[in-house]
């Protein structure tokens, strides 16, 4: 039989509906992967293979009896970033802290994946707590980059972006903070979708930095990536910020032309600190939207140099605020010895459970919060965001959407950055004014560096344009 992991998602639906093969027979496609690649890859840090299977058996029955009416996500095995609840499923961050933690409850997505009768085959390796660009900073050891294993997966959904571009499932959800969606994505060959703010619910996802978090998806064509979004997008009661804008049919997008838009290449995404071969390849790419007769229009965004700069003052502001609950009572990981008195039981419990990088990102928090320091460092980056925002509406007056790099280099070797952190943070210069904004980025492949690495073009459309940006890498993709 073919390798059934390879397929598109539609090529899996119809072969379900047509009884070509079993729901059973597609996972057990994926497993064979995970089995022959995950030791390398270290994409996954829980295999739910006994779960995975009496879904897909329990579908494949009601298949059978023709009892089931299949959605085209239904019986598509796919991952989950280790930072969306899953009842009865461990879901650690990729930190000590939670390394015993077993949700009671399912995430808003994972119901909906639920009622669409998705395989989930388990969960994917990342930063801890989501803080990082390299999935180098999980207790479960670093993800691998499938194209160089001396490299890193990008991150920190990095073992997301790894399960999909090696046919370990179809598709991934994961997190985009400052760029933990399109970065991977792009380090690793595959389309990683951040959408607008508010499009798709977080509740029951583990929060890092409340304004800045996006949930989002991974998978190996833009009319994937369709099928998803319009599967888990929507107004959510549990979480406020959801907009109650109607969920489009995305994959109708697909066959949108475009003859006649306006793509704007920002010229701060292609300045010195980018590397000459990804600005080649993303130049690249705007010819062939030339070609198929989109109008390519110089523009500029002044504000963009300040973004690293709000996001490390802001983003850590909030995860130090919203990492107080691990405390070691609520949640989080029991001291090994014993308190004096209950500070100290908190200071015995976060030292032994927070990684290094966490510790460094809750003391730039509650410094920039501290009194005499929030109207300097909080204030300042609150009021500066706004500026980022506004570059966004001034541009989309004059363009429909923007073309640009996602990240400034192709994967770097594991290890490189990690002493550096400021080196680190440079990864997210072009994915973060989006997440400051909110609105809608996709990474999709365009190009390969000339040592065989990835390379991604991120298309950046206003809030609620993600169908947009489906058009435009589907075009990229002809
Ligand atoms: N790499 C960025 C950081 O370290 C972004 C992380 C993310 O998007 N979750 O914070």
């Amino acid at each position: 039989m073919e390798n059934l992991s390879k397929l598109s998602i539609r090529a899996v639906h119809e072969g379900l509906l047509k009884k070509d093969f079993t729901s059973s027979e597609v996972l057990e496609s994926c497993l064979k992967e995970v089995k022959s690649q995950n030791k390398d890859l270290n994409a996954f840090v829980l295999i739910d293979e006994e779960g995975a299977k009496m879904a897909a058996n329990s579908l494949d029955a009601k298949i059978m009896n023709n009892e089931s009416s299949l959605s085209v996500l239904s019986g598509v095995p796919m991952s989950l970033k280790d930072i969306f609840c899953v009842k009865g499923m461990r879901t650690t961050c990729a930190s000590k802290m939670l390394e015993n933690f077993i949700p009671p409850y399912d995430a808003t997505v994972v119901e909906k994946l639920r009622d669409n009768d998705s395989i989930i085959v388990g969960k994917t390796n990342m930063d801890e707590f989501a803080c990082g660009a390299s999935t180098e900073h999980s207790i479960f050891g670093p993800a691998r980059n499938p194209y160089d294993t001396q490299r890193v997966a990008g991150g920190s959904s990095g073992g997301s972006a790894v399960s999909v571009a090696s046919n370990m499932s179809f598709y991934s959800l994961g997190t985009d903070t400052g760029g933990s969606i399109r970065q991977p994505a792009s380090l690793c060959g595959v389309y990683g979708l951040k959408p607008t703010y508010g499009r798709i619910s977080r509740s029951g996802v583990v929060s890092m930095a409340s304004s800045w978090d996006h949930v989002g998806a991974f998978a190996r064509s833009a009319e994937d990536i369709g099928f998803v979004l319009s599967a888990i997008a929507g107004k959510d009661r549990r979480d406020s910020t959801t907009s109650d804008k109607d969920v489009p049919d995305y994959s109708k997008f697909l066959d949108d032309s475009v003859k006649g838009l306006k793509i704007g290449i920002p010229k701060e995404y292609f300045d010195e600190g980018v590397e000459e071969e990804t600005r080649a390849v993303v130049m690249e790419s705007a010819k062939k939207l030339e070609k198929q007769g989109a109008e390519i229009i110089d523009v500029s965004l002044p504000y963009t140099k300040y973004a690293i700069a709000v996001y490390y003052i802001s983003m850590p502001a909030e995860l130090s605020s919203n990492l107080e609950r691990f405390d070691g009572i609520r949640y989080g990981i029991k001291p090994s010895e014993k308190a004096e008195d209950i500070v100290d039981y908190y200071y015995k419990a976060r030292s032994e459970g927070f990684g290094s990088e966490i510790k460094r990102r809750i003391l730039i928090g509650t410094y920039v919060l501290s009194s005499g320091y929030f109207d300097a460092y909080y204030k300042k980056a609150q009021k500066v965001r706004t500026l980022i925002l506004e570059d966004f509406n001034n541009v989309f007056t004059k363009v429909d959407a923007l073309l640009a790099p996602v990240s400034p280099f192709p994967a770097f070797k594991v290890g490189d950055l990690l002493d550096n952190p400021l080196a680190m943070y440079m990864a997210d210069a072009l994915t973060i004014p989006a997440n400051a904004a909110g609105v809608p980025a996709l990474s999709c492949p365009v190009g390969k560096s000339k040592t065989g690495l990835p390379i991604g073009a991120q298309i950046i459309a206003p809030q609620f344009g993600e169908g947009l940006c489906l058009t435009v890498a589907n075009a990229l993709s002809a």
